[in-house]
């Protein structure tokens, strides 16, 4: 019979670092240092985007940084939105920066993201940070992967040796994930993704499995071995008449199914996505001291 599964709870850890941050930041604004300051960037009224965005502002209060919250409406230009995004790269005062993701399709969003100031960039998105994982000192880490890696951590998982199985290879998670668990973390890695044969075979296989599909409910109980350890990245939306939100949000993982089977899985939501939310804060943290050192040198 098998044991009861360890919750990974994404928002009690996201939480102590939230703590852990706040008190840095008290201490090195009595110190006469500089505030943290994120500005993030909203497009048009869409709601997911726009409770993304307020969950980051909120977060920030909550550890006395610094925001600013520009919402522009659907109908900007691309040219305009670049020159918003020069403008708050040269604003001395800011250290990070996020452009809340899907744009309106008449605007580039790898051109928009490209724009941003490698230095401020605390998604950990641009190019020059993709190309810094593979660096033993790497710059601004894509904020999910690095939240993943922290919440494992923080429940004392060892990763050196496992096999991960990645699930999805997407700029913003998959790809980055794997190459931060084989590079970093020294995980067995392999990749799976659309075009991959028999998923269960190699999902049946993981140490830690990792899914980011945007494919609800993709895995399922009879994919996975016994004791596997489980992050579910995907966050869907589904529409339901049983509450006043008309949806709830529902992760790849069948839950019900697979967390008998777990020695550890992350729920959906309250997961992956606070984790998310602490790495940005971190990265912001982190940018912050470091334009202070550069000023100082
Ligand atoms: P994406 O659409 O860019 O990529 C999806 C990936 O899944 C691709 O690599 C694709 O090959 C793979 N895939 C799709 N169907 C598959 C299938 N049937 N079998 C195997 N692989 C399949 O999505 P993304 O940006 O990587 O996001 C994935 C999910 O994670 C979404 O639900 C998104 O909302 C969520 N997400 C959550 C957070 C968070 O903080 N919790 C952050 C980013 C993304």
């Amino acid at each position: 019979m098998s044991q009861k599964s360890i919750i990974l709870d994404g928002k009690k850890v996201a939480d102590d670092i939230k703590d852990e941050i706040a008190q840095e930041v008290e201490i090195l604004v009595s110190g006469g240092g500089k505030r943290p300051h994120l500005a993030a960037i909203l497009v048009g009224d869409d709601g997911a985007s726009q409770t993304y965005v307020n969950n980051k502002i909120r977060a920030c209060k909550r550890v006395g940084f610094e925001y600013t919250l520009l919402n522009f409406p659907e109908t900007i230009s691309e040219n305009k939105l670049m020159s918003e995004i020069e403008r708050i790269n040269a604003d001395d005062d800011v250290d990070g920066l996020i452009v809340q993701l899907p744009l309106p399709e008449h605007i580039s969003s790898s051109k928009v993201t490209e724009r941003i100031m490698p230095e401020k960039d605390v998604d950990g998105f641009t190019n020059l940070n993709y190309g810094k994982i593979t660096s033993k000192n790497p710059g601004l880490m894509p904020a999910t992967p690095y939240g993943i890696v922290e919440l494992l951590k923080r429940y004392d998982i060892d990763i050196l040796g496992k096999h991960c199985v990645m699930v999805g290879n997407s700029r913003t998670v998959g790809a980055p994930m794997s190459i931060i668990m084989s590079y970093h973390e020294n995980a067995t890695v392999t990749v799976c993704h659309i075009h991959t044969k028999n998923l269960e075979e190699h999902t049946k296989k993981a140490d830690i499995l990792i899914v980011a599909t945007g494919k609800p409910g993709l895995i399922k109980g009879d994919m996975v071995k016994e004791g596997v350890i489980v992050v579910d990245v995907g966050i869907t939306r589904i529409t339901t008449d049983e509450n006043d939100r008309g949806y709830y949000l529902k992760g790849d993982v069948e839950f019900e199914e697979v967390e008998p089977k777990a020695s550890y899985i992350t729920p959906v939501p309250g997961g992956v996505g606070p984790m998310t939310i602490a790495s940005l804060l971190l990265n912001t943290l982190k940018a912050s001291k470091n334009r202070a050192q550069l000023k100082q040198a």
